[in-house]
């Protein structure tokens, strides 16, 4: 495969993984080796995130680039690059998905990114993009269909929008300028990708949507990545964390056990793969993927020099 989307409508049911880009160069082999070791369990793709705050190797060559250059050509495994859009002017846009075409990368992730509190106008480049809808169609003009495009779905409304439903009509928008799948935002109740699915699917959204898993590792993590996206937290699970807060195995195991039956109840109800948001951390999401009898038995041998990338190079 090479375009993300092409395998996803053959219905097999698949899983991915999310990882974040090393935040110094030193931690970069220890994610490679984690990312190779994961890729063995059989995912479909991995995507890497983009930040544009500390990225050491600053804003040009980010490390995420970095990271998917060599996921893609030396792991060899499908690799789709996040991109965010608010920061950029549309040449600066244009030069970092030649750069991700020029490493042989199929599949992009299309996104605005999160808008700084403090962030004054005259930082945003007027030749800019104010949405991921704007960058979608960038992505089509320019490049017409070299990428699978992905966008982000929030199954109870992104937090700045006007309104769940105003947020709706915003995705198929995305979706219409050309988005060929959604990946869904975290969240912590089935019923939530449930209806939103419906929802979607009742105004015209006909592209596979794909939900976004957070195993619980830590009671640190739970907090600032509910603070980032700016969810709630559920009553049941603050009062079965909170006596076992101090205890990192102890809610490793409960997170395990919850991201489980969550994914049994989201595969059950249709849901065609599971996304795993690593946060770079292998125990939990293999140890889940294990128990839904999803992990690969038989280690998949990667085979750098076969990538799509270096495929093409060489033909
Ligand atoms: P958009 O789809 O542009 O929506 C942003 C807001 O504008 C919403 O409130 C929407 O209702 C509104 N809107 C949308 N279209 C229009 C329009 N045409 N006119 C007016 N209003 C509109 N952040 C990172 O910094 N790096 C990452 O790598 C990253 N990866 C992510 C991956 C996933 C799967 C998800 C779900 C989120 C990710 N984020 C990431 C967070 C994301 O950048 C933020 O949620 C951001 O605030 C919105 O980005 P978006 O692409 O969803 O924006």
């Amino acid at each position: 495969i090479e375009k993300i989307n092409q395998h996803i409508e053959s219905g097999t049911k698949f899983f991915s993984f999310e990882y974040l880009p090393p935040r110094t160069p030193n931690s970069a082999p220890n994610l490679l080796a984690r990312i190779e070791r994961m890729t063995a369990g059989g995912p479909l793709f991995i995507d890497i995130t983009w930040h544009l705050a500390g990225d050491p190797m600053g804003d040009k060559e980010t490390s995420s680039m970095m990271v998917a250059n060599a996921a893609v050509n030396y792991v060899g495994v499908e690799t789709m690059l996040h991109i965010t859009c608010q920061k950029y002017s549309k040449e600066e846009i244009r030069q970092a998905l030649h750069r991700a075409k020029d490493m042989g990368l199929r599949n992009i992730l299309a996104l605005r990114g999160d808008i700084p509190v403090n962030q004054v106008s005259s930082e945003t480049p007027k030749d800019g993009l104010s949405n991921a809808e704007e960058m979608v169609k960038l992505v089509r003009e320019d490049f017409g269909d070299h990428f699978c495009v992905c966008v982000a779905g929030y199954t109870q409304g992104h937090p700045d929008a006007v309104s769940y439903e105003q947020d709706l009509v915003y995705l198929k928008q995305k979706v219409d300028a050309g988005a060929n799948f959604i990946i869904t935002q975290l969240f912590f109740e089935a019923q939530h990708y449930i209806k939103f699915v419906k929802d979607c699917r009742a105004i015209g959204i006909t592209v596979p949507i794909i939900p976004g898993i957070f195993p619980i590792q830590s009671y640190n993590s739970l907090q600032n990545v509910t603070k980032l996206s700016k969810l709630t937290i559920p009553q049941s699970i603050i009062s079965a964390i909170t006596p076992i807060k101090d205890n990192d195995q102890a809610i490793r195991h409960l997170g395990i056990g919850l991201a489980t039956a969550m994914c049994k109840e989201l595969l059950d109800a249709g849901a065609p793969s599971l996304h795993f948001y690593t946060m770079n951390l292998e125990v939990a999401t293999i140890e889940i993927l294990k128990r839904l009898g999803m992990w690969l038995q038989e280690p998949k041998k990667c085979l750098p020099w076969k990538t799509s990338a270096n495929y093409k190079r060489q033909a």
